[in-house]
């Protein structure tokens, strides 16, 4: 309704325009016929086509210079100009002028109309796109120019001119150094920048803004950077989103392996504390001896400290994979994360009549990560392991367990020669709920996978029907600077 309202509105206005502007043609036509002037009206008819063609719309600005050339030509006309030749020429050059500057006059429209069409196309991008247009020129009077949009991510008037200044204000804190560096990067006249950094805003909303510039070099030496500014806030969030469900679904699956394992964790408890009780009642007797043997007493007593801490690493262990805590990213020792796995999971192993070997083959080597998560995947490994063995008679039931340093990345490999899998549905291992046990889940080999790709490394199975599964993770070493 609204746009017809418009349209009809538009219709008024460049008829009105036209009959105006044909008025106007009309009293210089009247003047020439009267004043018999031969340059003049053609100076006006000139200017009146140039005044229309910033004005109005492309046809009635050609019916305006049309109006215009009939009534210089009937002019031409009345006057019975055709019967001498130098008024000819003049006529001839008055016409020639006239059409030269309509067609010139049209040109210059059509290029500033597709122009302001861009315009409008490119304004409606980055509307969309959130994406703004930033340039500034880091010398002593540091100029900032940008677009509308730019200004609304930023939540400056549009009309305020931007400066370093207000940009600063807006970024974070904790970010200051990102935007200084900026700074310094478009002073040494860097080909590419590109950074990512957050903004607070005046009611203390949290932006993530994604920003590229590169050099303009103009004429007088003076560097000018152009570039995008684009707002990813809403990328950032859901990433973060999803960061915190896959952790609390990994929280989840790893509460759910406990609960299957939770025979053998008693077991690994019981298994101590047994020790402590039978170390203890030795101690006894080595000390009510009528000569009381202190050193065997000493003997029984670090027994029994040993197994009371072994039983509380064990209990740590276990509180640790329990608990729903943030995702932490700390140095560890690779062979260590893989021997606590081990502590929680020798009961599992052996009620599966399984032999373990175990080369610890990357002593020293440290990676960047969260201890209970990968944990969480070596007990996810070694728990399938066991079970696709539980059905083996006819050979060894066999689980290997290797740590080495290759290619500047700590690698763990869990074989077993259980069932092993038919190479169609190798590929398909590790999409979520794809599961062949009757009461799996399916979500365990998803949950190693996203982990393993969060610290930066990759997982892979290679396996043989009827000799068995070869899993294998690599993830980053890190040095102690890393850690700084
Ligand atoms: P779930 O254990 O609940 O089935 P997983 O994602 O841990 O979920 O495992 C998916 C499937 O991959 C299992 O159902 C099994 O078919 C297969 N699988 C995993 N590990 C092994 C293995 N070591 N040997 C044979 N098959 C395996």
């Amino acid at each position: 309704m609204s746009i017809i309202k418009r349209c009809k509105q538009l219709f008024i206005s460049d008829a009105m325009a036209l009959l105006a502007a044909i008025a106007v043609g009309s009293m210089i036509f009247i003047i020439n016929s009267i004043l018999d002037v031969e340059v003049a009206p053609t100076l006006l008819y000139i200017t009146l086509v140039f005044m229309s063609a910033n004005i109005f719309s492309i046809p009635v600005f050609l019916t305006v210079a049309a109006s215009c050339i009939a009534f210089l030509t009937f002019n031409f006309i009345v006057d019975a100009g055709y019967r001498d030749e130098k008024l000819i020429a003049g006529f001839v050059r008055c016409l020639i002028a006239l059409t030269t500057i309509t067609l010139l006059a049209l040109r210059s429209k059509k290029s500033s109309e597709s122009l302001r069409r861009k315009e409008a196309f490119f304004m409606g991008a980055q509307k969309l796109s959130r994406t703004g247009s930033i340039g500034f020129i880091i010398d002593k009077d540091e100029t900032v120019s940008w677009s509308a949009e730019s200004a609304r991510i930023f939540e400056y008037p549009v009309d305020l001119t931007p400066t370093v200044a207000l940009i600063k204000d807006r970024t974070h804190p904790d970010d200051l150094a990102i935007f200084d560096s900026v700074l310094e990067r478009a002073a040494r006249q860097e080909w590419h920048i590109e950074v990512e950094h957050r903004l607070v805003m005046a009611d203390g909303r949290i932006k993530h803004v994604h920003m590229i510039a590169n050099p303009l070099f103009n004429h007088h030496g003076r560097v000018e950077y152009v570039g995008a500014v684009k707002d990813v806030t809403a990328a950032r969030q859901a990433e973060e989103a999803l960061f915190h469900s896959q952790a609390k679904l990994a929280h989840v699956t790893r509460v759910t392996s406990m609960g299957e394992l939770a025979a053998s964790i008693a077991h690994e408890i019981n298994q101590p504390l047994a020790a402590v009780i039978t170390s203890g009642e030795s101690c006894k007797r080595w000390i009510n001896r009528p000569e009381p043997d202190l050193e065997e007493a000493r003997r029984s007593l670090d027994r029994i400290i040993q197994n009371s801490c072994r039983a509380s690493e064990v209990i740590a262990c276990i509180r640790a994979l329990s608990r729903q805590s943030d995702v932490q990213r700390k140095t560890e020792v690779f062979d260590d994360i893989v021997s606590d796995s081990l502590n929680l999971m020798q009961h599992e192993i052996s009620s599966h009549q399984a032999r373990l070997s175990l080369v610890a083959g990357a002593p020293g080597a440290c990676v960047k990560g969260d201890r209970v998560q990968l944990q969480q995947v070596i007990i996810n490994l070694i728990i399938n392991a066991c079970q696709a063995m539980a059905n083996v008679h006819d050979r060894a039931r066999l689980l290997r367990i290797s740590t080495s340093v290759q290619d500047n990345e700590a690698v763990l490999e869990v074989a077993d020669s259980g069932t092993g899998i038919a190479q169609d549905i190798l590929a398909t291992l590790f999409d979520p709920f794809f599961t062949t046990k009757h009461n799996g889940l399916g979500m365990g080999l998803a949950i190693c996978r996203s982990i393993i790709e969060f610290h930066g490394g990759r997982i892979w199975v290679t396996s043989t029907v009827g000799v068995g599964t070869r899993f294998v993770f690599a993830i980053p070493l890190t040095t102690a600077s890393d850690d700084q």
